[in-house]
């Protein structure tokens, strides 16, 4: 039979896709209810937790509930079982379920929410809004004897590491001695203790980010043949991959406002959408922003965006876009739901590279408090 799969197996993959020290300071992501040792039976997928979310997942069989959202975004004095919030809490206690969130980690993460919403509108040469971190990364260098060179090289390959930019596998080696003398207590894979030996050595070099250097020690260690691995972490200078909100990009072809507004509606099923600005407008280079994103219109400008896609508008930073001579789409908060399908998708990535097999569904239901009459 197969060996029981944690919710903390599943989230500690999770969490190499969108790692939550991505997320603000101010924001409330990763566990919200619940316990990651408990045997999982499946995920579902919302952008908000709802009551009927809740039922739907008790419907499912799934254990796991992962959100955009979170939902205890404020903290909480006590638990009224006659709030929504505190039956959603009891619900969750009664059928031992787990929320789990990943909110603006999952904004400002690359491949994430923002990369995702460009990618439908198919932006391309595309760059971050608003740039607000990199990775910071590190030369790592192991010393390995010839004869475990390509064990030890693969086994950090298939854990991601040697990715450059839009290259994989990267690494560089080189040939030299290295030379120990075992101690009385050691236990050497070559030598005698107490014996100076000399070794041909190849050291591999590869650039990785700080968030690999854990896997990267472990299978280091899991695979080299010493006792005693030699490795080296050196921080660089250099900088890695741009974090932050938002996306900026060109379409292929330029198009009229108003053509462009109903290419969006239909791109995300959208039954309507506040706009704002010229209609004469010719529309090539467009930023989108899931969320609320008033507060980054000049942001959108400084990247010299045409029009400004994102949720949550209201009239003065609409106003003030408009004289600037940015054109506004206001698709609202729920284009972000598109993230329903995305995280289905990233947990079925994980679930087939660990082979593991779980119902995984995307919330049915419709948070969307807004109707369009
Ligand atoms: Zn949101």
């Amino acid at each position: 039979m197969n060996k029981a799969v944690y919710i903390k197996d599943f989230l500690q993959a999770f969490e190499a896709v969108v790692p939550e020290r991505l997320a603000y300071d101010w924001d409330a992501v990763g566990l919200q209810i619940g316990d990651i040792n408990t045997p999982l039976t499946g995920v579902l997928t919302t952008l908000d937790v709802t009551e009927s979310v809740i039922d739907e997942a008790i419907e499912q069989g799934v254990n796991l509930i992962i959100s955009h959202h979170p939902i205890m975004f404020k903290p909480m004095k006590k638990i009224d079982f006659s709030t929504m919030k505190g039956r959603i809490i009891k619900k969750c206690l009664l059928n031992d379920l787990t929320i789990f969130s990943a909110h603006t980690n999952y904004d400002r993460v690359n491949g994430g929410m923002n990369d995702r919403l460009a990618d439908r509108l198919g932006l391309i040469n595309r760059e971050v809004l608003v740039e607000e971190d990199s990775s910071t990364l590190i030369k790592l260098q192991v010393f390995v004897p010839n004869t475990h060179k390509q064990m030890v090289d693969q086994a950090l390959i298939n854990m991601g590491i040697g990715t450059m930019g839009d290259y994989e596998a990267c690494v560089y080696e080189m040939t030299g001695t290295g030379r120990f003398q075992p101690t009385e207590k050691a236990n050497p894979f070559i030598g005698t203790s107490g014996a100076r030996e000399a070794v041909e050595e190849i050291k591999l070099e590869y650039v990785i980010t700080r968030e690999q250097v854990s896997v990267a020690l472990a299978t280091i260690h899991s695979t080299h043949p010493y006792e005693t691995p030699a490795f080296d972490l050196i921080p660089l200078l250099n900088t890695g991959k741009v974090f932050g909100l938002g996306r900026v990009g060109d379409l292929t072809e330029s198009l009229p406002f108003d053509q462009f507004v109903e290419r969006v509606k239909s791109i995300f099923g959208l039954q309507g959408v506040r706009v704002a600005g010229s209609k004469d407008q010719v529309i090539k280079r467009v930023a989108i922003l899931g969320g609320s994103g008033e507060k980054f219109v000049m942001d959108a400008l400084k990247k010299k965006a045409d029009v400004y896609i994102t949720g949550d508008m209201t009239f003065h930073p609409t106003q003030d876009a408009e004289a600037l001579g940015l054109n506004i789409i206001d698709a609202g908060h729920y284009l972000e739901s598109v993230m329903k399908e995305d995280f289905k998708q990233i947990s079925q990535s994980i679930f087939t590279k660990k082979e593991w097999d779980y119902p995984i569904v995307a919330s049915k239901g419709h948070t969307n408090p807004f109707r369009y009459k």
